[in-house]
């Protein structure tokens, strides 16, 4: 077989720097951000309307958000990867889930979007780590739709407890104190604008992001995640999760 130089320099890559499954990081062929056993095991959400898996209420009143969509319940594959997402397999799994992502988009009606956010990372916790995993996502996302990113429209104090460390009540309490805009001046006026996370838990931070936004005059606001937690008893797969994902000390934990 006559080898072209992509493929042989692809080779050359497998060989120094072996391109790993980005949930149990085994070495796979360059094209593939899965092996077969984690691609067999991944659950993505059903072809349902997305209203149907996601909270009617949050927080006891309507959304902020005019839409929300995921790509794979947080179980199992998909929650390794996301656990998992770092440098290179970050990149990976976010394209992966950005290329599918942009078709339930489009076929839900919501593709004519302005510009891409994300929910931003505290700085200090970016430095400790050294990336921004809903940053990377949605720098993903708004190359598949050909918009622009803006990851200056929302800022992040300080929090001193991980999310997953709290309970419901204490969560939105949380992320009301947490976020806020960058600049209130600013207007979205009539903009089509998309936050990206990497995972939908209770949705109070996505749905405290977007209400900050809509308060900029956005016109409509929709949020997309790489995960969403099964834990809304409406789905397919209610309760497949096991444990409140809500509560302290419940499994499985989402990292924020
Ligand atoms: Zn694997």
């Amino acid at each position: 077989m006559k080898l072209t130089m992509k493929r042989f320099s692809e080779l050359i890559l497998d060989v120094f720097f072996p391109n790993q499954c980005v949930a149990c990081n085994k070495a796979v062929p360059m094209d593939m951000v899965f092996c077969e056993e984690c691609a067999a095991k991944l659950e993505y959400l059903p072809e349902t309307p997305w209203q149907a898996m996601f909270p009617p209420e949050i927080n006891g009143a309507h959304p902020s958000f005019d839409y929300a969509n995921a790509l794979f319940f947080y179980d199992g594959t998909a929650r390794e990867a996301v656990l998992n997402f770092k440098d290179k397999a970050a990149l990976s799994l976010a394209a992966y889930s950005a290329e599918r992502l942009v078709l339930k988009l489009e076929s839900d009606g919501f593709d004519r979007i302005d510009l891409v956010t994300s929910v931003p990372m505290h700085r200090s916790k970016r430095l400790e780590r050294g990336y921004d995993q809903a940053r990377v996502f949605a720098e993903a996302m708004a190359e598949q739709l050909n918009v622009p990113y803006d990851g200056t429209l929302l800022g992040r104090r300080r929090s001193r407890m991980a999310q997953h460390e709290r309970g419901m009540s204490e969560r939105f309490a949380s992320a009301d104190k947490t976020y806020f805009l960058t600049d209130p001046a600013r207007t979205l006026e009539g903009k089509r604008i998309l936050i990206c996370d990497d995972i939908f838990t209770t949705g109070a931070t996505l749905d405290k992001c977007a209400s900050l936004l809509k308060k900029s005059a956005a016109e409509k606001v929709g949020v997309l995640t790489i995960c969403l937690t099964d834990s809304f008893g409406r789905g397919e797969s209610a309760g497949r999760l096991g444990g409140d994902p809500f509560e302290k000390g419940s499994s499985p934990k989402p990292p924020h």
